[in-house]
């Protein structure tokens, strides 16, 4: 078992790795790890994740109520209690603003193609919640039509929440969440995004069930036909036009 200390150097290791990766600016973002049912640890609010030492650390109770620690929790802490409070198999949650994945809900384009095997084995769709505004009920409130099929949720205009059965595994989901993200997009750059096809997405599962891969998963939908999902429209329009003059000319 881990020691107090431990637990706390592996949350600040966590928030350098964010703010390394941008995923983080100025004091964005926030850490919580539960030890038990009333006691979690979880970042100050006012630092940059890129600055944190384990003294910083701080104790709350299932409520968000400081326990111990010099500095104050972080305002969006109601939302790491509200996934506690609902999700008995997490013990670890990650909230941060990382670029792509939260420019798809500025964009309202949701990220829910099904394009690389580790992110589809792992996360599956990621459903965007509706928008809240920080601080208040209504961003805990945006999550629970979606809390309990879930791993990783994004957060209109706003970011991304992970969880995980411990704090690596929500940070590697955040990490999962933006990779498929800036993959999608550069996909859509070029021109198209064609998903893996419905037969090789079943096997991906089967393999999830093999595996017995922890955390919650939305499971997929094989019926759709999803072979592709997302063209550029103007390119679509570019092809279908010149395909229509080659005909014409024939
Ligand atoms: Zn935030």
């Amino acid at each position: 078992m881990k020691s107090p200390f431990e637990i706390k150097k592996e949350i600040c290791e966590v928030g350098h790795k964010l703010w390394l990766k941008g995923f983080v600016a100025a004091n964005d973002g926030n850490i919580s790890v539960k030890l038990n049912e009333n006691e979690y640890y979880c970042t100050p609010t006012g630092v940059s994740k890129g600055s944190l030492t384990p003294d910083m650390i701080i104790k709350v109770d299932k409520n968000g109520k400081k326990l111990e620690g010099k500095l104050n929790p972080s305002s969006e802490i109601k939302m790491h209690m509200r996934v506690y409070a609902e999700r008995p198999d997490v013990t670890a949650v990650v909230h941060a603003h990382p670029p792509v994945s939260t420019a798809f809900t500025v964009a309202d384009i949701d990220l829910d193609q099904y394009i690389l095997p580790e992110a589809v084995l792992t996360i599956g769709d990621v459903p965007t919640c509706d928008y809240g505004t920080p601080s208040t009920m209504e961003i805990p409130d945006s999550l629970d039509p979606y809390i309990q099929n879930h791993d990783a949720f994004l957060l209109r205009n706003h970011g991304a929440l992970t969880v995980g059965c411990d704090l690596t595994k929500a940070f590697f989901v955040m990490e999962e969440v933006e990779f498929n993200a800036v993959i999608c997009k550069h996909a859509m750059e070029l021109g198209a995004v064609h998903e893996i096809p419905n037969h090789q997405l079943k096997k991906l599962m089967d393999l999830r069930k093999k595996m017995n891969l922890p955390g919650r998963h939305p499971g997929i939908d094989y019926e759709e036909d999803n072979n592709v999902v997302t063209a550029d429209k103007d390119n679509l329009v570019d092809t279908i036009t010149k395909k229509v003059l080659e005909a014409l000319n024939k």
